[in-house]
């Protein structure tokens, strides 16, 4: 499967689509798995998430930030939805991403765009802000600017890959910090992280242990993988762990019915809502996890309203889905 995930992180990574996609905005399914691109639709999400006892944390979708005003753009734009959840009083806090604020270019201005949306959060009762864990060659920057902020705030927190090496060195040095744990969703090589399923799936349950055992904040699991959640299910309870120290989490879109049940037994719930116009590179990252996911993508495309919309993008998608299901089908024989 290897193959599918490197050709849709290469699409991820082309700068050229991501522009061209978001003149046509979300399509070829990504509308499933992102929460519209006004406020009043996301807020909409938001209240639909918390009547069943979810909280959301919200992902202004934005990459390839490679200009000031862009980045100052991007910031006012998170300000922008800190002042809705903030207005709409909704249950919900905001992921951020170091390259959508200048990291990319100006280390120094993502640090002080990350400081003023930390300000704000806390006129908003401390509003949580996660600092999204991007590629592997932005981590020491990222961590640089978290060790930063973390003296000043205490309502900031990150992600920590399991697919690192280093994940376990990470978990031990930010035991007060609000943590959450992932898998890895980038492609990285083997001088830095596990490749197989199997090893990442260990080093993740390892991290998850080491946490929720030594942690001195909040902890969110993010996974959809029902193992894990059973495993951490029993791990808790064995372990006397309270329900109130830990969350799961999971991406908008996906899992549903199993996101509401995990709500219902009781535990803290919170759905990742990716927000805007940008959405093609966190789109092509989320078929890269999952091959099954193009089945919502076929199934847009190919409806009218996704065909007017036909374009160089979508001529493109086209090509790229056609070429990806020749190689299912290859695959399946
Ligand atoms: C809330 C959240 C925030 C994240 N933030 C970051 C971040 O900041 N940085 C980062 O690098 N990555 C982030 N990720 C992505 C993460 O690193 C993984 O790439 C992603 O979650 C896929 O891994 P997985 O743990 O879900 O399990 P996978 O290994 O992808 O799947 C394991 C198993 O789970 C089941 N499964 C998975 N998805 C489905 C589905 N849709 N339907 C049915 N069964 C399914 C299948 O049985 C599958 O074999 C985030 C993920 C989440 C959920």
């Amino acid at each position: 499967m290897s193959l599918f995930r490197d050709f849709f992180i290469t699409l991820s990574n082309i700068t050229y689509l991501n522009e061209m996609a978001k003149k046509i905005g979300p399509t070829m399914g990504a509308n499933r798995v992102v929460a519209g691109n006004t406020i009043e639709q996301l807020i909409d999400t938001i209240e639909r998430l918390n009547a069943k006892h979810i909280d959301v944390t919200v992902d202004n979708l934005g990459e390839f930030v490679n200009t000031k005003a862009a980045a100052t753009q991007a910031k006012n734009e998170i300000l922008e939805i800190m002042e809705a959840i903030n207005k709409y009083q909704v249950s919900a806090h905001m992921s951020v991403k170091v390259s959508s604020l200048g990291g990319e270019f100006d280390t120094e201005l993502a640090y002080q765009n990350l400081r003023d949306i930390l300000l704000k959060a806390n006129t908003y009762d401390n509003m949580h802000i996660n600092i999204d864990m991007e590629k592997y060659n932005s981590l020491s920057q990222t961590l640089q600017i978290l060790d930063r902020l973390k003296g000043e705030f205490r309502n900031v927190g990150t992600v920590i890959q399991g697919y690192l090496y280093d994940a376990e060195k990470l978990i031990d040095k930010y035991p007060e910090l609000r943590l959450r744990l992932v898998k890895g969703a980038y492609k990285e090589n083997d001088t830095i992280a596990y490749q197989s399923k199997k090893d990442i799936d260990k080093n993740y349950i390892n991290i998850i242990e080491k946490r929720l055992l030594n942690a001195k904040n909040f902890t969110s699991i993010a996974t959809h993988d029902d193992k894990i959640i059973n495993h951490v299910k029993q791990f808790v309870k064995d372990h006397h762990i309270e329900k109130s120290t830990f969350e799961f989490q999971m991406l908008y879109g996906f899992r549903n019915e199993l996101a509401e049940e995990i709500a219902r037994q009781g535990y803290h719930f919170t759905v990742y809502v990716p927000y805007g116009n940008d959405w093609f590179a966190y789109f092509m990252r989320r078929l890269a996890e999952r091959p099954q996911n193009l089945s919502l993508a076929y199934q847009e495309f190919i409806s009218t309203e996704a065909l007017k919309k036909i374009g160089l993008v979508s001529g493109l998608a086209l090509g790229t889905l056609t070429l990806v299901s020749s190689i299912v089908k290859l695959l399946k024989r």
